[in-house]
């Protein structure tokens, strides 16, 4: 850790990803001699490579825009690399090394054969027209088609990359590429090539973990209130699985504030949050501005602040602090599982395990996703689509194999689990084999 933080000062999400899954690895690295000869951790820190790009278009007002694109490559011990691209007016090289890191132990995790990486822009989708945005993902894959294929490196959505920017995305790949397969990118549309229940596959299977926690710990979903940051693609299928299960979503946030619903979301409030991102105002305010008989808008709250039993974090990284997860717990919330990449801050993660709140990081919760991306990709490769009963019951025994992982390798001596340990060393554990099997490269 002291070399890093002098190699790349200021990485600091980097920094923290990084550090993180070290403290979890270090009792068993110390056990395997054979890793620290091949120096596994050293190369397994740094990306394989990283593509920087300009990337210049035009927007409604005819002015010349540039803006920069990025493509880190982590990983490739245990299969092509996989990972999304976000869009988002803070991504920095630092932002996604992290993401590239963890996406490598979360493919591990999901038991498909997929490496690690990451991209994106520092393009801020909030109050582009549709127009723009199109312009954008077109001029942005001038440059990453030469850098992906379907057995080298398969990108998806992240943050401000869903449906439609992967269809714009796809449709210049194809322009570009005069390769006509399915198999570039995941999350595509149902009728070229997408899976069924891609879009709802990150949310689902995070509630699907959190059952399984659950129920470990001997407790139920049915009937229990549920706060969740967030409105984008996540946070959608989130509310969408909770309230199928019985739960009830109390609360849902963005940038500008909370928005309260002391009875639960309903059905029609889910499918306003697809509207309210395809919008691009980024203002969970209209939900309550929609639903005022149901919704209640407080400006610049957290949905931490709601009274609930189960936190979701579903939004950015670092976006629940120590000073969350105390007003959490005070306001009675015993479970968090993190659905975004690395949401809460590590005094937060400390703060849940020492005070009796079950706490499980997002590698395990929201791999999901990606794992459902792999099941596309399976498709995609076989040229046929499954159905919906399919993709769900492969994505459930995905969820479960997680979960059976993180308690293998997470249970402590007092019989309690630490999900964060768990499912670093699971993760670790394959790419570090991996690694170690094809020798030094
Ligand atoms: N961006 C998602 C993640 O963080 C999905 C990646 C993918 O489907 O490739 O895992």
């Amino acid at each position: 850790m002291a070399k890093l933080q002098a190699k790349y000062p200021g990485e600091s999400e980097y920094l923290q990803a990084v550090q993180e899954v070290l403290e979890s690895i270090e009792p068993v690295y110390n056990q395997h001699p054979e890793f620290e000869a091949a120096k596994i951790v050293e190369r397994m820190v740094e990306p394989d490579r990283i593509f920087t790009f300009r990337v210049t278009w035009i927007d409604d007002r005819g002015e010349v825009q540039t803006n920069l694109g990025y493509r880190v490559q982590f990983n490739s011990a245990i299969g092509p690399y996989k990972g999304g691209l976000r869009f988002h007016r803070a991504v920095t090289p630092s932002m996604l090394k992290f993401l590239g890191f963890e996406q490598t132990f979360k493919n591990a995790l999901t038991t498909l054969p997929m490496g690690g990486a990451k991209g994106g822009s520092d393009f801020d989708p909030v109050g582009k027209s549709d127009a723009e945005i199109m312009r954008f993902c077109q001029a942005f894959m001038l440059e990453l088609w030469r850098c992906v294929g379907p057995d080298q490196d398969i990108p998806a959505g992240d943050v401000g990359v869903g449906g439609r920017e992967i269809g714009y995305l796809n449709g210049m790949y194809q322009k570009l590429s005069r390769q006509y397969h399915t198999g570039v990118l995941t999350g595509k549309g149902e009728t070229w090539g997408g899976s069924i229940l891609r879009p709802e596959a990150t949310g689902f299977g995070a509630l699907y973990f959190t059952q399984h926690l659950l129920h470990k710990a001997g407790k139920d979903i049915a009937g229990k209130t549920v706060a969740i940051s967030g409105f984008g693609n996540v946070a959608w299928g989130a509310v969408k699985k909770a309230t199928q299960l019985g739960a009830k979503v109390v609360a849902i946030s963005g940038p500008d504030g909370v928005c309260v619903v002391p009875g639960g979301m309903t059905p029609e409030m889910n499918d306003y949050m697809l509207e309210m991102r395809a919008s691009n105002r980024n203002m969970v305010e209209d939900m309550a501005v929609k639903f005022p008989d149901k919704a209640r808008f407080e400006a610049g709250k957290k949905a931490w602040s709601v009274p609930c039993d189960i936190a979701l974090p579903c939004a950015f990284q670092n976006e629940l602090s120590e000073e969350d997860a105390k007003e959490l717990k005070a306001n009675g919330c015993w479970c968090c599982c993190e659905v975004s990449n690395m949401g809460c801050q590590p005094g937060a993660i400390h703060y849940f395990q020492n005070n009796g709140v079950l706490f499980a990081p997002g590698k395990a919760v929201n791999a999901g996703g990606v794992a459902t991306s792999g099941l596309e990709m399976t498709q995609n490769a076989a040229h046929l689509s499954w159905t919906a009963k399919e993709v769900d019951e492969r994505l459930h025994q995905i969820m479960e194999s997680i979960h059976e992982q993180c308690v293998q390798f997470g249970t402590q001596p007092d019989g309690s689990i630490d999900y964060v340990k768990g499912a670093n060393i699971a993760g670790f554990m394959k790419v570090a084999t991996a690694m170690l099997e094809q020798g030094i490269i």
